[in-house]
């Protein structure tokens, strides 16, 4: 074996016994008690001073953030008058969970509880005409079934229970928690494993966060480079987008910091390689997947996407090299540097932007164009998915940018005789060249497209949890990456220095944490269970003591 090949079986066993940290009591064994130590809750007199200019919105605090809404659930079940309507909000989300063929049993409890107006726990606040329309409903395990309740659930809680809430002690810990997510977070709380690929501005390496033992990758961006090839715009529309979005089908981002050298993205780390690898590099006998595989793939990408376009994101780089699995086989969204966000108010965009081959008509002809876009890319991924080539390029042919233009203007795609009719009507639904009649996101969702017979055997509900077990589960000793002397190095930048507009850039990038997946890796990593400690009987704990 050569020193090349050795260096990539070292990296990738160090690599890979730090991953056996994923589960959460592993994590804690490897967590760095120095790091540790470091999270603490400072006594509430050091932070009180927040109380006034925390991000104490609702839906943010008691909703979207998971510690907020973990400490104002606790606040709700103390509490006699809100005790029926927390229960009631728990029961709703584990509604929403349960196994299809429990759901019916799940609503039934439900509303002999809360619905019913001679129950000791009966939720006055819900309209008489949603309580109506969910006991017609309740036996169809529809998702849906109690959206409106909660909606109805959430409007009474803020109403009610936020201001009796922000004068409770589990407002002053959620205090304490936001003073220690707005701690710095630096380079030296992350302990770095091997690359695991190469960008247009620097590596993408697997990196530990010592304090509470989670693996991340870590998205360098070489700060010359940035410079000297006109990069700034791009990364930083990318951050921002990144922070904004929090999707099960898109790559999270839970820090961005800065090195001398570097700007730093810590997103959720995909170590089962990306789609395009799994096409073509894993068994070369027998390239591209399935039907029932790529239906699975898709419809995870589709939620994505869902996801995206809801907050007016127009990804324009799906293709399945940005496709990305997890240690379970999940897939996720990548590579958001070509995205545009949609300002309020304007609902197209223009531009030339994303991968020859896979964009849309309406793109190539310098038209305005929105989220319909993604979907004709969708259509070419999922194609190529099953077809183990492009719809507009014969395999193995040398051809020009310029005729695969041609042939998305002009030709039809043109389908291989394996594939099902079911396949052929979703993949002509998307590819289809005018963007006024091709499916996508319509009314603010894609259920016409969801709903396709391709589909048929798929339940989104189960998906949309995350609960669908994976058609290909990654092998957990495998690296899916490519060696590391094959990930090619960086030539050294020469001839740049920066000013102040740069390190102004740089600070304004370099945000650190994000609340969300923060807190999310508090609570996963145990970390949030010993720090949130109550006193007995009743007691304030002394860190609360004023
Ligand atoms: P660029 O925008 O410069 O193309 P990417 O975001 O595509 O950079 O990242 C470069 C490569 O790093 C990817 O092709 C992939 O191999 C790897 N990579 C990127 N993000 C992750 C991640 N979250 N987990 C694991 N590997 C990743
Ligand atoms: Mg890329
Ligand atoms: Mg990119």
């Amino acid at each position: 074996m050569d020193i090349g090949g050795l260096e990539t079986v070292v990296a990738n066993s160090v690599y890979v016994s730090a991953r056996g940290s994923l589960d959460v009591l592993a994590a804690a064994a490897m967590r760095d008690k120095k790091y540790r130590a470091k999270l603490n809750l400072p006594h509430i007199r050091e932070c009180e001073h927040m109380k006034a200019t925390v991000d104490s919105a609702f839906d943010s605090m008691c909703v979207r953030q998971p510690i907020g809404r973990w400490l104002f659930q606790q606040f709700l079940s103390s509490d006699l008058t809100h005790r029926a309507a927390g229960e009631f909000w728990k029961d709703v989300e584990d509604y929403n969970t349960v196994l299809e063929k429990d759901r019916v049993q799940k609503a039934q409890k439900i509303i002999n509880q809360y619905f019913d107006i001679s129950s000791k726990d009966f939720c006055s606040f819900l309209e008489e005409k949603t309580v109506v329309r969910v006991k017609e409903d309740y036996r169809n395990t529809r998702s849906d079934l109690f959206t409106e309740s909660e909606q109805q659930l959430l409007k009474h809680l803020e109403a009610s229970a936020l201001g009796g809430f922000k004068s409770s002690p589990y407002f002053l810990r959620y205090v304490q928690f936001k003073w220690l997510e707005g701690q710095a977070v630096t380079e030296d709380w992350f302990m770095e494993f091997r690359v695991l690929g190469k960008g247009g501005f620097g590596e993408v390496h697997a990196c530990q966060m010592k304090a509470t033992g989670k693996m991340y990758a870590n998205k360098k961006l070489n700060k010359k480079r940035l410079k000297k090839r006109k990069g700034y715009d791009s990364v930083m529309v990318e951050k921002r987008i990144l922070a904004k979005v929090h999707s099960r089908f898109i790559v999270s981002l839970a820090y961005a910091f800065q090195t001398k050298s570097d700007l730093c993205l810590v997103m959720t780390i995909m170590n089962g390689g990306d789609l395009r690898y799994h096409m073509y590099n894993v068994d070369e006998k027998n390239l591209g997947f399935s039907e029932v595989r790529a239906s699975f793939y898709c419809a995870q990408i589709i939620c994505g996407l869902e996801h995206l376009h809801q907050h007016r994101i127009i990804y324009r780089d799906l293709k399945p090299e940005n496709v990305l699995l997890d240690d379970a086989g999940h897939v996720r969204l990548s590579d958001l540097g070509l995205a545009v966000e949609l300002p309020p108010g304007k609902d197209k965009t223009k531009g030339y932007a994303g991968t020859p081959g896979f964009m849309a008509p309406e793109l190539l002809q310098d038209k305005e164009y929105n989220y319909t876009v993604d979907y004709f890319t969708l259509g070419v991924t999922l194609y190529e998915m099953v077809a183990a080539k492009g719809p507009f390029r014969v395999r193995g042919e040398q051809v020009d940018i310029s005729e695969v233009t041609r042939r998305i203007l002009s030709d039809p795609p043109c389908y291989p005789p394996t594939f099902s009719n079911e396949l052929k009507q979703l993949c002509d639904g998307l590819m289809e060249k005018d963007p006024e009649k091709r499916l996508g996101f319509k009314n603010n969702q894609c259920l016409e497209l969801k709903n396709q017979p391709f589909f048929r055997e798929l339940n989104w509900g189960q998906l949309e949890a995350g609960l669908l077990p994976p058609p290909f589960v990654p092998d957990p000793r495998m690296v899916y990456a490519k060696n590391i002397d094959d990930v090619g190095v960086f030539s050294t930048v020469k001839g740049v220095v920066y000013d102040a507009k740069d390190n102004e850039f740089y600070n304004e990038f370099a945000s650190g944490t994000i609340p969300i997946p923060w807190q999310e890796e508090m609570i996963e990593t145990g970390v949030f269970a010993e720090l949130n400690v109550w006193g007995d009987n009743g007691k304030l704990p002394n860190d609360l003591d004023l």
